[in-house]
């Protein structure tokens, strides 16, 4: 007899997309474009700052539940600096275990079961997961391919909210697409969760890599939108400390609040001693912040020519460090079948847009290449796909 799956709410989560690629990297020796972490580590003064806090005896036992007064303070002081957004150290900013963990405390701590929650698709794959087990229910709104950018279709947008509507979960720059929404999209968006009354969980882990004429802005600097979003972000793509694990939320204090509440009981706190390293890291020069912004722009235009090169129609991404590439003019037309042959065929690993949506007819032809690698490895994949 077949027994019904241990957990109703996740059955449809397998085990993720990244997990699957990556055994077949490793067991074809493929470069592996794949997964979004960087292979070059962040700044030495950092890392030094994390050992120096270890031998210190800094954050080696459990740090204060809402995060070390100086990584607060630093959080505070990089919302204030760049974008004139102005918290509380005491009551507005909470530090996490990684921005995964901040989506997950925010959507346990404001979602009720039944609840609707907006989210852009495709979507980042922690977010479906996060909403099932907060007990609400997923609204996908597809960003469509347009004029070389995926665009969000702000009367989709508006049509999708309904009186169960709770919140809006944001992402910009936007991971897979590398769509830095626009100052016209976001005070469209905020007008609408204005005269709706809803909440707004934005993910900004790619405020600082961001190219070209695009420009980052936190939708909580709009009208009416301080009081009712939660912005997220954290330092691992920021400072290519992806393991680190130290994220943050900040918003009005009832909101941070109900973030807390869930938190607490999710890992109460972690990354004691990186903490004290990351508040060092934000203080970073701005040279740090321009240098990274642009040996990531060449890296991107390295490999979005390579495969423009290798016969795809490629998405230049605004922002982020994912390159979206679309199969078609190759001939082909299903992601999934093409990233699970790819390794096989010319070793190197993508990965399929359609993993990203409930819609998956609507992200069949794409896939996503990571570029936050050496030039050498992105010359080899390049080298290998136009040799395919
Ligand atoms: C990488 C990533 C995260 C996770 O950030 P961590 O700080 O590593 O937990 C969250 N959201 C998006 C869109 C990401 O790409």
């Amino acid at each position: 007899m077949k027994r019904p799956p241990l957990n109703r709410r996740l059955a449809e989560f397998g085990t993720t997309i990244f997990a699957e690629m990556s055994a077949l990297a490793v067991s074809t020796g493929s470069v592996n474009l794949g997964q979004g972490f960087p292979d070059t580590d962040g700044p030495d003064r950092i890392a030094e700052a994390a050992v120096r806090a270890i031998r210190d005896g800094r954050g080696n036992q459990y740090p204060p539940g809402p995060g070390v007064p100086e990584l607060r303070t630093a959080v505070t002081d990089h919302q204030r600096e760049r974008y004139g957004l102005r918290y509380d150290p005491d009551t507005e900013v909470l530090v996490t275990a990684g921005a995964t963990e901040a989506i997950a405390a925010a959507l346990l701590g404001l979602v009720e079961p039944g609840d609707e929650v907006i989210a852009l698709e495709p979507y980042y794959d922690s977010y479906a997961a996060c909403v099932a087990m907060a007990g609400g229910t997923r609204v996908p709104v597809t960003l469509r391919p347009r004029g070389g950018r995926f665009v969000l279709d702000l009367d989709e947008l508006r049509d999708a909210v309904t009186d169960r509507t709770r919140l809006i979960l944001l992402n910009t720059p936007h991971n897979p697409t590398g769509t830095v929404l626009t100052r016209e999209e976001l005070a469209a968006i905020a007008a609408l969760a204005v005269e709706r009354d809803l909440l707004v969980v934005t993910d900004e882990v790619y405020e600082h890599l961001v190219f070209d004429d695009s420009a980052h802005l936190p939708i909580a600097t709009f009208p009416g939108m301080r009081e009712r979003t939660v912005t997220i972000s954290s330092a691992g793509k920021t400072f290519s400390f992806t393991g680190w694990k130290v994220g943050w939320a900040t918003g009005a204090p009832e909101l941070i609040a109900a973030v807390r509440s869930a938190k607490q009981y999710l890992t109460y706190v972690s990354s004691g001693p990186f903490q004290y390293a990351i508040a060092e890291a934000l203080r970073l020069p701005e040279t740090y912040f321009t240098g990274l912004r642009d040996d990531l722009r060449a890296k991107r235009d390295l490999l979005a020519d390579g495969l423009a090169g290798a016969g795809f129609e490629v998405f230049r991404p605004q922002g982020t460090y994912f390159v979206t590439a679309d199969i078609r003019p190759l001939g082909e037309h299903d992601g999934i079948a093409f990233c699970r042959a790819l390794p096989g065929r010319c070793g190197v690993v993508a990965i399929p847009h359609a993993v990203f949506y409930d819609h998956r007819e609507q992200g069949l032809p794409f896939v996503r290449f990571a570029f936050c690698k050496r030039a050498e490895v992105l010359q080899e994949a390049v080298k290998r796909l136009v040799a395919r």
